[in-house]
This record gives structure tokens, sequence and C-alpha cells, in this order.
């Protein structure tokens, strides 16, 4: 699956000529000119990472990337500050403000890269763990399930599926954001491929009983709720 970049930055010229080389080094990439788009856009495509402008016309990168690191939701999303600013204290504030990594125009695109990959790969190092909803234990790392210690067998959609709502528990998903958030924005998939997917998951949680973690929500989509376990 191809990683998306959220570029967000309100010249143009600097927004088209990163979406050129991130597009040619194989990143998926989305753009936004403002907070308000960037916000939408974090919401609806979730992506990989978020390079950062700190100068935008309706609110500063700055508060931005507090906001996304504040709320549990975005808080996982790796930021990277892109600034005009040179200064010791501006680097301080960035990093404070939950920034993971800050870069000073110009900057060449070779370089930008190369922190693009470290964030990501910092990123995918915090994945690697393992999660625990009563008895139900899932290992980021060996990608295995299992209840009281034996073993789950899922396929690896099912598998995801279950990480994503492990991750984000006691909120309701609908099936679009589940597609954008499980198989990929750019992936075309009905919405009914969720449904059977979400079937498989809760017939091999049944023998555990937490089958009723995954709930359907009528006309809204699917939520999981670790209080039932
Ligand atoms: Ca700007």
């Amino acid at each position: 699956m191809q990683q998306k970049v959220l570029v967000v930055e309100d010249e143009a010229a600097i927004r088209e000529m990163l979406a050129f080389n991130l597009g040619r080094a194989g990143y998926e990439v989305l753009s936004a000119a403002t907070g308000t788009e960037a916000r939408s856009s974090v919401a609806d495509k979730y992506p990989d990472v978020v390079l950062m402008d700190w100068m935008l016309p309706d609110v500063s990168g700055l508060e931005l990337t507090r906001q996304l690191k504040r709320d549990p939701e975005t808080r996982e999303i790796p930021i990277i500050m892109l600034t005009a600013r040179v200064q010791e204290d501006d680097r301080v504030a960035g990093l404070e403000g939950g920034a993971d990594d800050y870069i000073t125009k110009p900057f060449s695109p070779r370089e930008l890269l190369a922190r693009i990959k470290v964030v990501l790969r910092r990123g995918a190092a915090y994945q690697d763990e393992t999660i625990t909803v009563g008895r139900l234990k899932l290992n980021s790392a060996s990608h295995r399930v299992s209840v009281d210690g034996s073993e789950i067998s899922l396929g690896p959609t099912e598998y995801r599926i279950l990480h994503f709502f492990m991750h984000h528990p006691d909120r309701v998903y609908s099936r679009t954001q589940l597609l954008d958030r499980i198989w990929g924005a750019n992936v075309y998939v009905e919405e009914r491929t969720v449904d059977v997917h979400i079937r498989r998951l809760r017939k091999a949680l049944t023998d555990s009983g937490y089958d009723k973690l995954v709930q359907t929500v009528r006309g809204a989509g699917y939520r999981f709720s670790p209080r039932e376990a």
C-alpha cells in the first residue's frame, strides 16, 4: 500500500514542487492550502505523515500541530514542520508543540525525503507492540492474535480491521472511513466488502465470545467496544 503524505502549505509553487518530488518518490500526495483543509484531509484520509508549513493563512502550523498531537485520534501521525524561520527558539517551540521533526526552507527534496523516511520508520517501531483487551491479545510484530494464549487465525484483512479497532476503541466508523483507513484511499472497494470482512472477523472471535465487541451501529457503521470484554 502506498504511503500518504499530506502537504500543508499555502504557497502554491512550494506545494507543487513538494507534490512533484513526493509523487516521484512513490508517495501518494494529499495537499492542503489552509489549516481547515488540512484538518478535513487528516480526518478523511488519515495520512502516514504530515508536512506542515509554519505560516498558514487561517491558523499557525504550530497551533495546528498542537491540536493534532492533542487528539488521541491523530497524535500518532508524524509531523514535519517546514519553515523559513531559523531561530533556535522557533525550533524548540516546534518540537515542544509536538512536531516530530523540523526542516528549514530552502531545503533539498533529497533531504526532505530522508527525513520523511526517518519519521515513518520511527512510527513503524512504535507500532511494534502488543495491545490487550480483556483476554484478547494482538501483537503487531508477529501479527498474532490470541485469546488466553490460544491463537486465533485471521485473514490479513480481518487482522488489519482488528488492529485498527483495538487502537481506536469506542468510536463509530462509517464503512467509507473504514475503507479509507484500512484499505487505503485510492483502492476501489465496494462498501459491502467491509461487511463481509466484519462478518469473518466476528466468526473468528465467536468461540471466545469477543465477537460482541465488534458492534454494528445502525445507520452509522461499526464500533469496537472493549467495555464488553
Ligand atoms: Ca506559508
